[in-house]
């Protein structure tokens, strides 16, 4: 592997487009564990240039959520650093300054040509069979004329000029070298119409810019990067080192997505994961400790860690193995660590403040509290004794569930997870559905707390949290659309 001059800086580039995911922790744990293993930097960039994507709750509980695991950050927004902004949305002048230097050296051109026009093009080259891409219309525009039009207004994107002919080779470290031909590269749009940057443009000029020495991101960029390696030649920088580490898988070796598993680094915290046995799991995904050994600790992980230890066939995330190595941690505790912990996770002063409305009311003794608020405390429910209300009458089981996980849909929409907010999308996705309320709202219930009757639906929701409540509605919905109309209720 060729060595870098200068110390070893390290990056993950996050998008805050929703809930922290666990692929997030995956290569932030991999990131960190080689920054520190070498003495280098590891550096939190937010990628926010996709405006249309953006949530503001997200990129909080990023910070949070990767704080939560245990791994923090030498430069970031909200710490600072040399290379401050540490925000994409922070630097656009940055970004137009640098797609100004290819437009100089003729490495770059601007693109007048309307969606309507690139519509058209797409069309055309589905019915010839020919590779999707722009047909470079625009790249051989006087520049001089193309400067003009574009101080006259006219809208216009900028694009890169790739190579037309030969070979592009990526190195990639885990896999050595990839040969694309220039024919599968297209003249990527680097400034979007409104002067933001597309990805390509802002993720090789931030490298740079921030001295990156190694880029260890998600097997998914992969077919970026040779769109990246004709960036770094068009502006005559050296290229970082590329890791493209394998995708998480679900149990049957498809992507890992949040219908096969919970994919929320937040949902592993609710259901009582700790912290460093997920870092662990992580750990072990693609990457083996030596001596079938599968319990680490990070700082026995940083102090073994070598690249060739890697391995590149899909590792699954399976939520047996992390449940069991949970279980490890859990019982090697003395009590006053168990005790601790469980405080630390629900069972603490702010978590009850939050549940005493709840079960105020319901309760005549301090010993009904408990049976009153378990539900809060535990992770899937038991329908058996409830799937026989869990109906919607004259609605086939099959179209209950899948307006479940519409409803679940609707939920993941919406910012905020107040019980005025869930209560509107409740609403909402009822009358739409033209179902009467009450029925629905039973449902819900049913779901959510695995009985009829509970404290305040909404409150209820609220309170348990999003993941939780994502959880039951998900396996409500899976049980329900699978459970034939006429067959009597299950435990009967
Ligand atoms: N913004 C990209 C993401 O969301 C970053 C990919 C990269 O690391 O280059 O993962």
């Amino acid at each position: 592997m060729p060595s870098t001059a200068g110390p070893v800086r390290v990056r993950i580039a996050p998008s805050p487009t929703g809930d922290p995911h666990v692929g997030t922790a995956y290569i932030a744990l991999f990131n960190y564990v080689f920054a520190k293993q070498q003495g280098g930097k590891f550096i939190l960039r937010i990628e926010d240039t996709d405006q249309t994507r953006a949530r503001a709750d997200s990129e909080q509980m990023i910070f949070d959520a990767l704080r939560w695991v245990g791994l923090t950050w030498d430069e970031g927004p909200d710490v600072g650093g040399p290379f401050a902004p540490y925000r994409q949305s922070e630097r656009a002048q940055i970004y137009k300054d640098h797609a100004g230097i290819l437009l100089g050296n003729g490495q770059a051109y601007r693109c007048f040509c309307t969606a309507d026009r690139l519509a058209k093009v797409r069309i055309q080259q589905q019915a010839e069979k020919k590779n999707p891409g722009y047909d470079r219309h625009c790249r051989d525009l006087d520049p001089a004329d193309g400067a003009r039009r574009a101080t006259e207004g006219e809208a216009h994107v900028v694009r890169m000029k790739a190579p037309l002919a030969g070979d592009i080779i990526v190195h990639d470290q885990l896999r050595g070298p990839v040969t694309i031909n220039a024919d599968q590269v297209d003249d990527q749009v680097l400034l979007k119409s409104d002067g933001l940057p597309t990805y390509h443009l802002a993720n090789v000029v931030d490298d740079h810019l921030m001295q990156i020495t190694h880029v260890i991101r998600a097997e998914e960029w992969i077919s970026s990067t040779p769109k990246h390696v004709v960036l770094y030649q068009a502006f005559g920088w050296e290229p970082p080192q590329f890791f493209h580490m394998p995708l998480l898988r679900n149990s049957d070796q498809s992507k890992i997505s949040k219908r096969k598993n919970p994919v929320s680094i937040n949902y592993y915290r609710d259901i009582g994961i700790l912290p460093h046995a997920l870092l662990n799991f992580l750990g072990t995904m693609g990457w083996s400790f030596g001596h079938d050994r599968e319990k680490f600790t990070l700082s026995e992980m940083i102090e073994v860690f070598s690249w060739d230890r890697m391995s590149l066939g899909g590792p699954v995330f399976g939520q047996d193995k992390l449940t069991h190595l949970n279980e490890l941690y859990l019982h090697e505790l003395t009590p006053e660590q168990l005790v601790d912990t469980v405080l630390a996770w629900r069972l603490n002063r702010d978590y009850l403040l939050k549940l005493a409305p709840l079960f105020q009311k319901r309760i005549k003794k301090l010993s009904d509290v408990m049976p009153v608020v378990d539900l809060f405390f535990c992770a899937d429910l038991d329908y058996a004794h409830v799937l026989g209300d869990m109906k919607i009458p004259d609605v086939a089981n099959k179209d209950v569930g899948k307006a479940l996980l519409e409803l679940i849909e609707k939920l993941e929409a919406r910012e905020g997870f107040e019980p005025a907010i869930l209560e509107e999308v409740a609403r909402q996705w009822t009358t739409a559905l033209t179902w009467k309320p009450k029925h629905a709202f039973m449902l819900l219930r049913l779901a959510v707390t695995g009985r009829t009757a509970s404290p305040g639906l909404f409150e209820t929701m609220s309170v348990l949290g999003k993941e939780l409540t994502r959880r039951r509605l998900r396996s409500a919905a899976e049980l329900i659309g699978k459970t034939p109309d006429k067959a009597p209720p299950a435990g009967t």
